[in-house]
């Protein structure tokens, strides 16, 4: 049964013994272009997915939890107070979290009954975290008349609330794109975010009107190291900018980019940042050309973005590099990994005719390599967060 407003507010009575007070939905993401950018102030480019978690909940007078997902058998029940770094542990952390950092942010909060049901897969890259968090914070907002769940502003400030609850509470590194592509992307858009200063702009993205689809694959791989990995790149990031005496790698123009390099320690916090500095520039360049009506041509860029990543930020896995190389030999436009690395998801443009040829492709593929058959399906640019009922 794919996850429905109706049936997580059914599964919400039968658990609670009493109906939820309205039901919230928030949708899991995919970057276009720009990984690893969000923590180094740059740019990036995400759309909201069709895929969605929805949130049924019910304010409680006291000041207990009570929190059930039907992706998991692990259940919480606990008092707002306990909340802290690594408590509750698992995924009771990303919710809970939510009511922590409102509280953190200064918002009188009290208990609550929360049921989930999600369309996201877990853990493939799309953020089932964010589209989580942010469900649980729109219905939190809305019942305790937040005004968090306005207007774009006050999205970006329940987007950073959602930010804190996973960093400080699920106690997971994330930069702030998938909140913010989860509360602050619109339909038939990708979401253009600046990481400077938290700006964003809407640019059309309609792969259908030039008869491409944007094609998924999830690989289904996990690698465990990345969440040390990521730590690792971020330090990197950091230690290059220090190294150049600038806030950030944004600040570094591409035109600058080999005087700049020279600057640096050794080949290694070279390679980080050149990653970083084109990849930045190549959201800039994909933006441009979506504005011209050229989608089309974005194709190799993302086939650069892939390479970057690969080679320079050395975040892909073979999964990864096989989904990419095998798309885009069996007619993508172009493809890309995407997400933090390690594992998730792969993207590639595609004519609509040849989608079931490269799907097929990749799966042959992955066959070939003794890999798990990996879930490929084509998306549209969704809506953000939404009250269903
Ligand atoms: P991603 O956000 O790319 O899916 P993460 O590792 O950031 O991957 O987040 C996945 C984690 O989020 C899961 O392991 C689980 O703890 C939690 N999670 C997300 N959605 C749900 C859900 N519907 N029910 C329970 N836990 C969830
Ligand atoms: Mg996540």
């Amino acid at each position: 049964m794919p996850a429905s407003a109706d049936f997580v507010a059914q599964s919400f009575s039968e658990a609670f013994g009493s109906e939820p007070s309205g039901v919230w939905s928030a949708p899991g993401r995919v970057n276009l272009i720009g990984e690893h950018t969000d923590y180094n102030a740059g740019l990036c480019l995400p759309i909201a997915l069709p895929l969605r978690t929805y949130a049924a909940v019910r304010l409680r007078a006291g000041s207990v939890l009570r929190l059930r997902s039907l992706q998991s058998p692990e259940q919480y029940e606990l008092e707002l107070d306990d909340v802290r770094a690594g408590n509750p542990p698992g995924w009771g952390g990303y919710a809970a979290g939510v009511l922590w950092a409102l509280k953190d942010a200064g918002h009188e909060v009290s208990g609550l009954d929360l049921m989930l049901d999600s369309q996201v897969p877990l853990g493939a890259g799309l953020s089932s975290s964010a589209a989580l968090e942010c469900s649980v914070a729109a219905a939190v907002s809305d019942l305790l008349d937040l005004g968090l769940f306005g207007d774009d502003q006050a999205r970006a400030t329940l987007a950073a609330i959602c930010v804190n609850a996973e960093n400080t509470i699920a106690q997971a590194p994330t930069g702030g794109m998938d909140q913010s592509a989860a509360l602050r992307c619109r339909a038939g858009h990708a979401l253009l975010l600046d990481c400077r200063d938290g700006t964003v702009s809407q640019v059309p993205f309609d792969p259908s009107a030039h008869r491409l689809s944007l094609l998924i694959m999830n690989t289904r791989a996990n690698h465990a190291l990345g969440d040390g990995q990521y730590a690792q790149r971020r330090a990197s990031c950091d230690e290059a900018a220090r190294q150049l005496g600038l806030p950030s790698l944004r600040e570094v123009a591409v035109g600058d980019l080999d005087v700049t390099l020279d600057l640096l320690s050794d080949d290694e916090i070279r390679a980080r940042t050149r990653h970083v500095v084109t990849e930045i520039d190549r959201v800039s360049q994909t933006v441009a050309l979506l504005r011209e009506g050229r989608l089309p041509d974005v194709g190799p860029l993302f086939n650069a973005s892939h390479l970057s990543m690969r080679d320079d930020f050395g975040i892909s896995c073979a999964e990864l590099d096989v989904a990419v190389e095998v798309a885009t030999t069996h007619g993508a436009l172009g493809a890309r990994m995407t997400g933090g690395g390690f594992g998730g998801s792969a993207i590639a443009l595609v004519p609509t005719d040849s989608t079931a040829d490269v799907t097929s492709a990749v799966m042959h593929a992955f066959a070939d390599s003794g890999f798990s058959a990996p879930h490929c399906f084509a998306v549209t640019a969704g809506g953000s967060a939404q009250r269903e009922s």
